[in-house]
C-alpha cells in the first residue's frame, strides 16, 4: 500500500473475510465457491481469492477459462470452476491445469478432444437452463446432453462431477419463477443421476438465492455479489444483510474554486450554480468508471455529503459544495463510496444501474490498496 495515492480502492480483505464467513454459516453444509470473475468485481481477482479460500470458500468460479489459469499460474490449487467458453478456448490448458469446466452441450466434442491428448480426464459440470434463456442446455436437448456426455466418459475423456443451473429472479423474491427455475433444476439431477452419473456437486444459488432460499442451497453456493459486501436486493441494505461493503473509492481533490451564480458546469454546461458556491474537482471520471450518466452522486468530503453535478467527464467530475471555504479543500479525500459512508448503491441508483456494475467497472488507473 503506498503511502502516496491520488486516488484509489481500498480493498478491506477483512470484510471479504467476514462476508465469506457470515455466507459459509448460513449456507452450510452446502459449500462456498467464491466468485472471483471480473477481476473479483473490480476488487482484485487474486488477494480476494486468497482471503475466500482462507475464510471457508471451497471453490473458486471465473467465467473464462484464462481467468482459471491466472488462479493457477499465482499458485493457487483449490477447485476452480470456468464456465464460459468458446471454440477458441484452451480446454487443453484447462483441463491439464485441474479446472473444472462447465458445459452445456457443445463443449463436451472439444473437452473430450482436449482431453484425449491429455494425462487425464476432464472434470465437468454440466449446465441446465432452467429460465434464464442464456448458458445451458435447454430442458428438450438435456437427455441428449447426458447421453453424450455419458459416451465420452466411458471413453475415460471426462468425468461429470457436477450439474447446475443460474437463476434469473433470485433479487426479486416475491417473483414465482425461482420455484419454476428450482422444479426443473430438481428433474434435470434426477435425470442425470438415472443416466450413472456419480454427481459431487449440484448447484444453482447466486447471493441472492444463498441468502434467501434455503431450498437452493443444494451442495453449493456461488458466491459473488454478496461476498464484495453489496445487497442483490433493491429493499435491503448490506447492513441489513450483516455485510460489509469491501471497497471504497476515493480521491484527492484537484481543485476547488468559489463560483458566481448562474455558472454552467462540465461538458453540455447541463448545471448551472444557483447562487454564489464552491465547487470542487474530483480526478475521476467515466474512463474510472464513474458511469456517465451519473446525476447527483454521492461524494462525502471531511466528513460531509454532497453531490455530483454536470457531466462526469473521462477523467474528473465536479462537486457543488455551497457554502464550504475553498481552504484546505484541494488534496482532500473525496470518497464516492465505502462503508459506513455513501454507498455503490447510491452511485447505481444515480446512473439507473445495478451496484456489481459500480464496482466492477472502476478503471485500472485506480491502484488498488489492500487494508
Ligand atoms: N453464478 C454464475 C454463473 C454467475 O455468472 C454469477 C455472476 O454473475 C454468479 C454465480 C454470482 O452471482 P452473484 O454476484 O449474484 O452472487
Amino acid at each position: 500500500t503506498p503511502a502516496r495515492w491520488e486516488r484509489r480502492a481500498e480493498i478491506d480483505l477483512s470484510a471479504i473475510r467476514h462476508n465469506v464467513r457470515r455466507v459459509a454459516e448460513l449456507a452450510a453444509p452446502a459449500k462456498v465457491m467464491a466468485v472471483v470473475k471480473a477481476d473479483a468485481y473490480g476488487h482484485g481477482m487474486l488477494p480476494v481469492a486468497r482471503v475466500a479460500l482462507e475464510a471457508g470458500a471451497a471453490w473458486l468460479g471465473v467465467a473464462h477459462v484464462e481467468e482459471a489459469l491466472q488462479l493457477r499460474a499465482a499458485g493457487i490449487t483449490a477447485p476452480v470452476l470456468a464456465w464460459l467458453h468458446t471454440p477458441e478456448t484452451d480446454f487443453a490448458a484447462a483441463i491439464d491445469a485441474d479446472i473444472d469446466l462447465g458445459a452445456s452441450g457443445w463443449e463436451l466434442a472439444q473437452v473430450a478432444e482436449a482431453a484425449r491428448a491429455g494425462q487425464h480426464p476432464a472434470r465437468v459440470h454440466l449446465k441446465i437452463d432452467t429460465g434464464l434463456g442464456r448458458n445451458g442446455a435447454s430442458a428438450d436437448a438435456w437427455q441428449s446432453v447426458l447421453d453424450t456426455a455419458a459416451h465420452y466418459q466411458e471413453d475415460g475423456l471426462l468425468r461429470v462431477v457436477g450439474v447446475w443451473t443460474h437463476l434469473a429472479v433470485a433479487d426479486e423474491p416475491d417473483r414465482p419463477e425461482t420455484d419454476e427455475q428450482l422444479a426443473a433444476f430438481r428433474d434435470a439431477v434426477e435425470q442425470a443421476e438415472a443416466a450413472g452419473f456419480d454427481l459431487e456437486l449440484r448447484h444453482a444459488a447466486n447471493t441472492p438465492a444463498a441468502l434467501s432460499r434455503p431450498d437452493a442451497h443444494f451442495d453449493l453456493v456461488r458466491l459473488g455479489i454478496g461476498m464484495y459486501g453489496l445487497s442483490p436486493f433493491r429493499d435491503q441494505s448490506s447492513e441489513d444483510l450483516g455485510l460489509r461493503p469491501a471497497m471504497r473509492l476515493m480521491a484527492r481533490i484537484a481543485n476547488a474554486k468559489r463560483m458566481p451564480a448562474d455558472h454552467g458546469v462540465s461538458y453540455g454546461l447541463t448545471y448551472r450554480t444557483e447562487s454564489t458556491t464552491t465547487l470542487a474537482l474530483v480526478p475521476l471520471g467515466y474512463a474510472d468508471g464513474v458511469p456517465r450518466v451519473a446525476v447527483e452522486g454521492p461524494v462525502e468530503i471531511a466528513g460531509k455529503r454532497y453531490v455530483s453535478c454536470g457531466r462526469v467527464a473521462m477523467d474528473q467530475f465536479v462537486v457543488d459544495l455551497g457554502e464550504t471555504p475553498v481552504d484546505g479543500l484541494v488534496g482532500e479525500p473525496a470518497v464516492l463510496f465505502g462503508d459506513g459512508g455513501p454507498s455503490a448503491d447510491e452511485w447505481a441508483e444515480a446512473a439507473g444501474t445495478i451496484n456489481y456494475e459500480i464496482v466492477t467497472r472502476v478503471g485500472a488507473r485506480v491502484g488498488r490498496a489492500y487494508v
